[in-house]
């Protein structure tokens, strides 16, 4: 029997997934990716010759333990996680700059970071899965009628006929860039566009070391600021397979919305959080080797103007949301449209479930 030709929207963890498994049982599949990269928000940046030593400027943190499809999907592929580095006292930071230290526990006790940085997961399912995949090629407008999907790329307009379409976007960048034909009812755009797309407004900061100086005082790494630039910091370094890491991370989290960081810039901004470092760590902040600033507010293919106040509670994601559209033709996958784990890593996975169940395929 001729399985229909499916495409899917979006080469994030939630669209690569659901090709793997669309695959899987035979189905002709198709994806299209705006970027030139492979993984949407996760995106691990190689910081030394070591292959495993990536740090992620996304996504850094899962729980598997907690979350029942990742850790399948681990196992599957043969991706492995190790423990976040919790070791030690914490600091907490006073909005007049004054410093306590804590023993712990930490909030991220349970956490593990996957080895080789989020991208591995991404490389290891683009590897085991042998999908078209056209990058560069920005979706534009579906036309459920004539069943085609138009896109960008270097060349101009490109159209794609398909029998099925699945949409892996954030639902904002689906209602925002993207035309459907007929269109669908105001209040379902409305509910996509009121779903923030999670962490899109964020900026990390990523502060690289020679050794990991805060462990050697017996700190965790892990500071909260109430006077900032920097809110949360955590030891972001890789897991160098069996040895010691040859380059040591501090990752962290700005406190300041978007407009905010526009405004002071980022040389200043950088200033600011090695002055706050100092005054958490010691005058050992100050030997940085590198800084790596990833603002997620200026991607165009992950974040809408909505998204630029940023989100500091993890919102509530709507279970009641169409998973289909356009009289079935569109089907809507990516975290936020996931009931339970929407925003994060499992809901991408969860939410490619939904998808596989309302085709009658295993998941
Ligand atoms: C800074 C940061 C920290 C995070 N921390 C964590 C964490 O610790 N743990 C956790 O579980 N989650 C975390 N998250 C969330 C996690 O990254 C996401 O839940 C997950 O990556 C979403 O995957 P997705 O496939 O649903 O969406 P995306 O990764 O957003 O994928 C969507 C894809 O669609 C593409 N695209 C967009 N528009 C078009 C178009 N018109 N045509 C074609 N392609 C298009 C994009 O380029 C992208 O590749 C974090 C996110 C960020 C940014």
């Amino acid at each position: 029997m001729s399985r229909d030709a499916v495409i899917i929207i979006g080469a994030g963890l939630s669209g690569l997934y659901l090709a793997h498994r669309l695959q899987q049982q035979d189905y002709p599949v198709t994806l299209l990716e705006a970027r030139d990269r492979l993984g949407g928000r996760i995106m691990s940046k190689k910081i030394d010759a070591h292959q495993h030593a990536r740090i992620d400027l996304g996504p850094a943190w899962v729980w598997p333990q907690m979350q029942p499809r990742l850790n399948r999907l681990l196992e599957e592929l043969g991706v492995e996680v190790f423990a976040q580095y919790v070791d030690g006292d914490s600091l907490l930071q006073a909005s007049d700059g004054g410093v306590q230290r804590h023993p712990g526990p930490s909030p991220h006790s349970q956490s593990c970071r996957i080895v080789g940085g989020a991208q591995s997961l991404v490389e290891a399912l683009a590897i085991n899965s042998d999908i078209t995949i056209h990058r560069n090629t920005t979706v534009r407008a579906i036309d459920a009628r004539a069943q085609t999907i138009t896109a960008r790329n270097q060349d101009g307009a490109i159209e794609f006929k398909a029998d099925k379409v699945i949409s892996a976007l954030p639902l904002r960048l689906l209602a925002e860039s993207v035309q459907l034909a007929p269109d669908v009812a105001a209040n379902i755009r409305h509910e996509w566009q009121a779903v923030p797309t999670w962490m899109a407004g964020h900026c990390k900061i990523l502060f690289l070391y020679d050794s990991p100086f805060w462990r050697e005082q017996g700190l965790s790494g892990e500071a909260f600021s109430q006077r900032g630039p920097l809110t949360e910091i955590y030891d972001g370094s890789p897991l160098v397979a069996g040895d010691e890491p040859s380059i040591c991370a501090l990752t962290s989290f700005v406190g300041l919305n978007a407009s905010q960081r526009r405004q002071i810039g980022e040389g200043p901004l950088i200033e600011a959080s090695l002055a706050q470092l100092e005054q958490l760590f010691g005058p050992q902040a100050r030997t940085v080797d590198r800084v790596i600033v990833k603002d997620w507010s200026a991607e165009a293919q992950t974040t809408t103007a909505a998204d630029l106040v940023g989100v500091h509670q993890h919102p509530h994601y709507s279970p009641a949301l169409p998973r289909q559209v356009l009289d079935g033709y569109l089907s809507i996958a990516g975290t936020e449209a996931a009931p339970e784990y929407g925003g994060i890593i499992e809901g991408a996975l969860e939410s490619a479930d939904e998808i596989l169940r309302l085709f009658r395929l295993p998941t």
